[in-house]
């Protein structure tokens, strides 16, 4: 009975909050997460676990950083393995997985992994990705184990040992994982990754490490439309960019998704919003650019009724993955706890754009206007709430709020757990009062 790490990633762990299995490191309901006794250093309530997520982070960085995943948490608790397989897959409610395996074809399995196999032992004894991975990035060893990532030398090298590993090459071509006969390889001495396609193959994508642009490089073809790395999560839909942001905010214990671009595009939103994702946060990156994805998504979200929420990094301050390296765990949990509503953000722009008084606005305020159409009825009723305050008749809709917060239950939030997203994200609370006939 064959149990991944992966499968627990992305089948099991998205689904569970497995923080009643661990009633010895006492946990507390903390936001959305939960403080605990960290099971490294047994400092207390020092570590994190997020519903949904697949690791316990502690928050001491420099005095322990431990990253251990759930399942060798419980371990750690005494339970055996079948018994956490059994009670995770309970709680998920899924099978436990048997050696029947009906997913995609043998060769395009056994190709796949192959791939896989040959690209990560490159990255095991490249010294330059690898110390890209532990010195720029700051990766330890337990964190790289719980990525998926490869090192890409050259087409040459990889095909070379891709044929005597035996993969198809032909099927190599079409994934554009070799370059077609005179063509460039778009990989180069790039750390690489796997995008599953909707049709159970993969494409690659690459990080360059040595500063060549651009950043990120995707093979040929490549479908985005499932965010890399997205698994339904009780709570929130995360999204950033970056794969290694993604990776970043993992080993913080975040279950985040990849979208390749600056923005969640719209074949992205249909897919999350297909898949019963009511709520998403984007982390953005400041300027132009991530201003202009911030706009974008939300008129790709909204219209389908994701209530989106961004975190935007400040100009000259740390991303997030500078943030994990610095040990400033605390700092990225408070980003997506305080994020900002999409309507409030739009809001914020009009106040600001008004504000100056300059002719050369008028489009983007008309831009901004138009946007608020979109906005599902509680960005729309926050919206309101903000510009009320510069003399617009506010809005007051219990109606919006009731929707988000059926939805949140729906999802598998607690009410806690609720009440706090109300609170932080809308400024509402809800209160059940008790009265005599
Ligand atoms: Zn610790």
């Amino acid at each position: 009975m064959p149990i991944t790490a992966q499968h627990m990633r992305e089948a099991i762990y998205p689904r569970v909050d497995a923080s009643e299995l661990m009633g010895a490191l006492n946990p507390i309901k903390a936001g959305s997460a939960y403080k605990l006794d960290c099971p490294e250093c047994k400092g207390s309530r020092r570590a994190f676990y997020y519903p949904g997520g697949s690791h316990v982070v502690c928050n001491r960085r420099d005095n322990c950083g431990a990253t251990p995943s759930v399942w060798d948490v419980l371990e750690s608790l005494g339970m055996t393995s079948a018994e956490i397989a059994q009670d995770l897959h309970a709680m998920a409610g899924i099978d436990l997985p048997d050696d029947e395996d009906d997913r995609p074809s043998r060769t395009t399995r056994s190709t796949a992994a192959i791939v896989q196999d040959v690209l990560g032992a490159f990255l095991k004894c490249d010294t330059a990705a690898w110390r890209y991975l532990t010195h720029t990035r700051r990766y330890d060893d337990a964190e790289i184990d719980t990525t998926v990532l490869g090192f890409y030398p050259s087409a040459q090298v990889v095909g070379a040992k891709l044929k005597e590993a035996g993969a198809d090459l032909a099927l190599c071509r079409e994934w554009d994982v070799l370059p077609k006969r005179g063509s460039e390889s778009r990989f180069d001495n790039r750390v690489v990754g796997y995008w599953q396609q909707p049709d159970g193959t993969i494409r690659l994508w690459g990080r360059s490490i040595d500063g060549a642009d651009p950043k990120y490089t995707f093979a040929v073809g490549t479908s985005k439309a499932r965010p890399y790395g997205w698994a339904r999560a009780i709570g929130p839909s995360v999204c950033v960019e970056g794969h290694l942001d993604q990776y970043a905010l993992r080993t913080m214990g975040i279950p985040a998704a990849a979208t390749g671009q600056n923005q969640v595009t719209a074949d992205q939103a249909a897919t999350l919003a297909s898949n019963g994702v009511r709520e998403l946060i984007f982390l953005a990156d400041a300027g132009e650019a991530g201003y202009e994805g911030i706009l974008r998504t939300i008129a790709c979200c909204e219209p389908l009724g994701i209530v989106t929420s961004f975190s935007v990094t400040r100009e000259g301050e740390d991303d997030v993955d500078a943030l994990r390296a610095g040990g400033r765990v605390e700092t990225v949990h408070d980003m997506t706890h305080d994020a900002i509503n999409g309507g409030v953000f739009i809001a914020q722009q009009i106040i600001r754009l008004t504000d100056e008084f300059s002719a050369a606005h008028t489009d983007r305020i008309a831009r901004l206007y138009r946007l608020r159409l979109n906005l599902t009825d509680v960005s729309r009723m926050l919206h309101d709430r903000l510009l009320s305050s510069c003399g617009v008749e506010p809005v007051a809709d219990e109606e919006s709020m009731m929707r988000v917060a059926s939805a949140m239950s729906r999802s598998g939030m607690s009410l806690d757990a609720i009440r706090h997203q109300l609170r932080v994200r809308y400024g509402m609370t809800i209160r059940f009062t008790a009265h005599d006939g």
